[in-house]
Parts: structure tokens; C-alpha cells; sequence
């Protein structure tokens, strides 16, 4: 029986795998703690295979290798002063990791989590997810772990001129464009911008992105994450035959992505009925009040727990992962990495969820995605479903090169556009690589293609 199974596998596909096992193995020796980006590599490694067998020029040109292994990263220190005059540093970050098809492109995190891992892993699927886009842009990310929770504002404005001071010297609007993600919205952004300006002497409005709109943000920029998370679900959902409108929605998060997808979901007749942030979750059948979480988080940066005072017959509980018992329709992961295990995936699934869409990146740990691919779950892999948001950002850029300022209604249906291409792109890669419906693979091997024939073609960068 054994000589048998093994006699089914190609030479070429005994040939990947330990190509694939050794490139992995070198990763893991080279820098043992850092799971997160290793958990990264593994999924799209397991997802591309199919791509290196029929295509031997990844192998022959050692295409793995080069991939896994940043064009450069930078850490910095950001020494800043808080309002008791007291000296604090934090640790900045910025990976520029892959700049084939276009400048680094991704978003800055600040937030106690993070670290070298954590950058490497975002900037690591910040290459692919850029590329599914279909836009000229390399994959890039960054960060700090200064935590931007109980600032002062003035506290906040400090660290972002700091950590420009260093940031200023590795980017530009034609070599990495960092923009938003958790922990650094348009306050942030503006910020950063203002310090870049006065250090450079020059309005580069294309070296951010997410900047407000008196100084050259794009609208609709805010919002394009969450809608285009929700033109993905719709586009999911169409393809089966389904549509959005009265579908029970759970959404994690209460931040940017999460706000968006929720008023995108709402709109076209969803019932969004629970939400979260890092201390718990609120809950009403009834669906919850859209202003209200606004109010609280966008304008007057409160707990999510505070809702309950607003609207007396909602719930809330504490913790975050209690909000994956709620039955649902769908299931949209907007928070943060992992915040899906095995055993909330499990609940999901026995409570009749249909969809898994991810907002966030990397919500889902291994396990629970094979538990939503064994029970035929309608799974959403974060680097096709939450690339609206960077998408939009490569309009900005664009708007900012040829000083053009796009209508609401051009670049959200441009978004729309974007998302039902990346859609159909992923659907078709997965067939025609033998894998009908699986978008993880689908979207790995279509933007690992895009990145590899870029680098074949570039010669040995
Ligand atoms: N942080 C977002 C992401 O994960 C947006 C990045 C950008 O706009 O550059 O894709």
C-alpha cells in the first residue's frame, strides 16, 4: 500500500516538497521565535505547491528562498518624551520585503504586540495581497510596539514625529509607502505627513496613504476595507446563489475595517448583531445601533462596553472569543491575528455558520481554517478579502501623482470593481489548479504567480 501512494507522487512533486521543507527549515533556524511569520509561510507554502510543480522555474531560480527573505528590514529606536516629562522608548519597524512589481507598499501597527515576527509576517502577506489587486505595488509593513491606548494626544503627535525622524530616511513615493493599520488612523497619518513635510521641505503627498482629505487623501480610502470586504461576501455569496440582505452578521473588531463592513453590511439588508473589542463584546438579536458604536469608538474613543448604557437590552460579556458562540450566518474576523482557534471555529460551525470572510490578517489560526474547509464553510482568506483597503490606497497614489482628487462614487466603484476581479481571479487559479472553491489556495497561488514571474524576469534580485 505504501509503494503505491508513494508511485501516485510525481518526481516533480517529491522534488517541491523537499525543496519546500528545506526552504522552511532555514527560516525556522535562522530565527527560531518568530512563530507568527512562520505560521504565515507554512499557509502559503502548503497553498502554492500545486504552482512550483507545474512551473519547475520556481525551483530552478530558487524563487522560495528569495521570497521569504526581506529585501530589508529596518528597526529603529523612538525615544519620545510624555507629559510628565519622562523619556520613553519604544522599538519602530519597517520590513520593505518584496519590491518586484512596485514600491513597498503596507501599513504601519502600533501596538504592544508588535514585533520582528509580527512585522515579517504582515509584510509577508502584504506581497501577495498586493499583488492580487491587480496594482503596481510591493508588499511592506511596520510598526511599533508603543501602544497608542490612554495617550494624550500631544503624547501621540511626539511618537509620530520621532518615529518619522528615523521612518523619513527608507521611504519615498516611488521606494515604500506606509499608510494605516491598527492603533494608526488619519490622526496618526497626519502626524507622520506633517513631520515627513517639514523634514523634507517638499509636499510628497504620495509617500502616505489614508491622509485626510485637506492634504491628500482619497475618499473613500476610510472606508474601503470594510466595503470591500463586504463586495467580496456579496461576490461569495452570488456565486452560490445566496444574497446578504437578511443574513445574520457577526463581526469582531470595532475598529476601522470592522466599522465599515458593518455600515456596508447593514445597507445592503444584513443584520450585524455583535461586535468587540480587546476587553469584550456586545450582542442584540435586534441588530446593534451603527451610530452608537461610531460615536463611541470613532469620535469619543471609549470601550465597547459602554454601549450597553445607550441601548439597555443589549449584552455584554468579557473576552473576546465568546462573540465566535453567537449563531450567525456569517462570520467577518476583523480584530486581529488568531483570534479564531479550533474550538471557536468548531462552535461556529455547529451552530450553522455559512460564511468565514476575514477582515483582519491572519485571524484564523491552521486549524480552524481546516475546519471550516472540512464542513464546507464559504471561507474568505484575508489577503483577497481585506485588499480593498490597500487597493484604495494605490488610488490614492495615483490621485496624488497626476494631483487629481477622485469623486466618493468613482473610487468606490473602482473598489467594487477591484474586489470582484480579485474574486474571480482566486476562484479561477483554485480550478485550475484542481482545488474548485478553495479561495486560500486560489488567492496564494494567483499572487505568488504575479510576484515570481516579476522576479524571473528582474534577474537575480
Ligand atoms: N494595513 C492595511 C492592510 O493590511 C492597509 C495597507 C495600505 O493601505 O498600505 O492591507
Amino acid at each position: 500500500m505504501e509503494a503505491y501512494v508513494k508511485d501516485t507522487i510525481s518526481k516533480e512533486e517529491e522534488l517541491v516538497q523537499a525543496y519546500m521543507d528545506e526552504v522552511f527549515e532555514t527560516i525556522v533556524k535562522r530565527d527560531p521565535h518568530e512563530k507568527e511569520f512562520h505560521q504565515a509561510v507554512s499557509t502559503i507554502f502548503r497553498s502554492i505547491k500545486p504552482a512550483l510543480v507545474k512551473n519547475p522555474a520556481y525551483r530552478n531560480h530558487n524563487i522560495l528562498e528569495r521570497i521569504v527573505e526581506p529585501e530589508r528590514l529596518i528597526t529603529f529606536r523612538v525615544p519620545w518624551m510624555d507629559d510628565n516629562g519622562t523619556v520613553q522608548v519604544n522599538r519602530g519597524f519597517r520590513v520593505q520585503f518584496n519590491s518586484a512589481i512596485g514600491p513597498y507598499k503596507g501599513g504601519l501597527r502600533f501596538h504592544p504586540s508588535v514585533n520582528t515576527s509580527i512585522v515579517k509576517f504582515l509584510g509577508f502577506q502584504q506581497i501577495f495581497k498586493n499583488a492580487l489587486t491587480g496594482q503596481p505595488i510591493g508588499g511592506g509593513k511596520g510598526g511599533s510596539d508603543f501602544d497608542p491606548k490612554g495617550k494624550s494626544d500631544r503624547e501621540i503627535m511626539r511618537f509620530c514625529q520621532s518615529f518619522m525622524s528615523e521612518l523619513a530616511q527608507h521611504i519615498g513615493k516611488d521606494i515604500d509607502v506606509p499608510a494605516g493599520d491598527i492603533g494608526v488612523g488619519a490622526k496618526e497619518i497626519g502626524y507622520l505627513f506633517g513631520q515627513y513635510k517639514k523634514m523634507r521641505n517638499t509636499f510628497e503627498a504620495g509617500v502616505l496613504t489614508g491622509k485626510g482629505l485637506s492634504y491628500g487623501g482619497s475618499l473613500a480610502r476610510k472606508e474601503a476595507t470594510g466595503y470591500g470586504t463586504i463586495y467580496f461576501v456579496q461576490e461569495m455569496l452570488k456565486d452560490h446563489g445566496f444574497d446578504i440582505a437578511g443574513k445574520k452578521v457577526v463581526i469582531s473588531g470595532s475598529g476601522n475595517v470592522s466599522i465599515y463592513a458593518m455600515e456596508k453590511a447593514i445597507e445592503l439588508g444584513a443584520k450585524v448583531i455583535a461586535c468587540s473589542d480587546s476587553d469584550g463584546y456586545i450582542y442584540d438579536e435586534s441588530g446593534i445601533s451603527l451610530e452608537t458604536v461610531k460615536q463611541l469608538k470613532e469620535v469619543e474613543k471609549r470601550r465597547i462596553h459602554d454601549y450597553v448604557e445607550f441601548h439597555p437590552n443589549a449584552h455584554y460579556q468579557e473576552g473576546c472569543t465568546g462573540i465566535w458562540s453567537i449563531a450567525c450566518d456569517i462570520a467577518l474576523p476583523c480584530a486581529t491575528q488568531n483570534e479564531i482557534d479550533a474550538a471557536a471555529a468548531q462552535t461556529l460551525v455547529n451552530n450553522g455558520v455559512k460564511v468565514v470572510a476575514e477582515g483582519a490578517n491572519m485571524p484564523s489560526t491552521p486549524e480552524a481554517i481546516g475546519i471550516f474547509l472540512e464542513s464546507n464553510v464559504l471561507f474568505g482568506p484575508a489577503k483577497a478579502v481585506n485588499a480593498g483597503g490597500v487597493a484604495v490606497s494605490s488610488l490614492e497614489m495615483g490621485q496624488n501623482s497626476s494631483r487629481m482628487a477622485w469623486s466618493f462614487e468613482k473610487v468606490d466603484t473602482k473598489l467594487q470593481e477591484i474586489m470582484t476581479d480579485i474574486y474571480q481571479n482566486c476562484k479561477e487559479a483554485a480550478k485550475e489548479y484542481n482545488q474548485p472553491g478553495n479561495l486560500i489556495v486560489g488567492a496564494n497561488i494567483a499572487g505568488f504567480i504575479k510576484v515570481a514571474d516579476a522576479m524571473i524576469d528582474l534577474g537575480v534580485i
